[in-house]
């Protein structure tokens, strides 16, 4: 159902404001950031983006970013509703989609529980914006006919838990987000689980900004990679077949600057 009528007071909208290209901002998100308020906003979200509110919008930073954990989810949730039952037009700017990854079931259900309306907005998602960043595609007719979605980011002091079995298929394609920590552990457990160390693999951090930064390399060296070639930008680690397609890319970028 297409919906363009204006935020209400008392309102919430959980907006995806992207991968970080502000140009990768939806329409919708443009105008409900503009409509808000009140703006509450992670800390992936770039000041581009925050500038298109409107003058006096109150911008709240609500960021996490591991191990600096600025506002607890609970605390986010009450204030939001908070703002809401206040009659302020609420977005919630999520960085890329604010289902996935986002936290976003909490944010709903405390709006639904307070009585207040809430809606997503959808946004490009972090490793939409990787494969673009690599001019790859993530999925691969006939070698990469599934497209897995997974989180690596482990509690505190706890180890991963993830069914390696099931995520080392040699016909997916892993999307692997807040892997940069566990960039090691990955790379041995889904060996452990039969995929070849030869598979390939991208890191791309910070992608669609002007920070991007690619490394393509292989499922055995991924550890040693993630260390040394990653900084403090947000990262996402593909694994599988169709990256091989982005390193004969580059290989050819290369081939044609050498003879250039
Ligand atoms: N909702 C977000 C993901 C939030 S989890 C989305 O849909 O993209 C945060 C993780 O997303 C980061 O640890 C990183 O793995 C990934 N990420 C977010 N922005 C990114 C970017 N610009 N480049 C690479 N990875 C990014």
């Amino acid at each position: 159902m297409r919906d363009t009528t204006p935020i209400a007071a008392g309102e919430v909208w959980l907006v995806g404001a992207g991968p970080g290209d502000p140009e990768l901002l939806t329409r919708k998100a443009e105008r409900l950031i503009g409509e808000a308020s009140v703006v509450f906003y992670d800390a992936l979200v770039g000041p581009e983006v925050l500038d298109l509110a409107r003058p006096g919008t109150r911008l709240v930073h609500v960021g996490k970013r591991s191990g600096r954990h600025s506002k607890d989810q609970k605390t986010i949730d009450a204030l939001i509703v908070e703002a809401a039952l206040a009659g302020e037009r609420v977005v919630r700017l999520k960085g890329g989609d604010p289902s996935i990854f986002g936290r976003a079931t909490e944010e709903l259900d405390a709006c639904r529980a307070a009585g207040v309306p809430v809606r997503i907005c959808p946004g490009v998602t972090a490793a939409s914006a990787a494969a673009a960043g690599i001019g790859a595609s993530l999925t691969l007719r006939g070698l990469a006919r599934k497209l897995t979605f997974v989180t690596a980011h482990a509690r505190a002091g706890e180890e991963l838990s993830l069914d390696w079995s099931g995520l080392a298929d040699p016909e997916a394609t892993l999307a692997i987000y807040m892997g940069k920590a566990a960039a090691g552990e990955v790379s041995r457990n889904l060996m452990a689980a039969g995929l070849p160390g030869d598979t390939p693999v991208a890191l791309v951090e910070n992608a669609s900004l002007p920070s991007q930064s690619v490394l393509l390399t292989r499922l055995d060296l991924l550890g040693l990679s993630a260390k040394a070639a990653l900084g403090d930008g947000p990262a996402l680690i593909l694994v599988g077949q169709a990256l091989a397609v982005a390193g004969e890319a580059q290989a050819l970028a290369g081939a044609a600057r050498t003879l250039a």
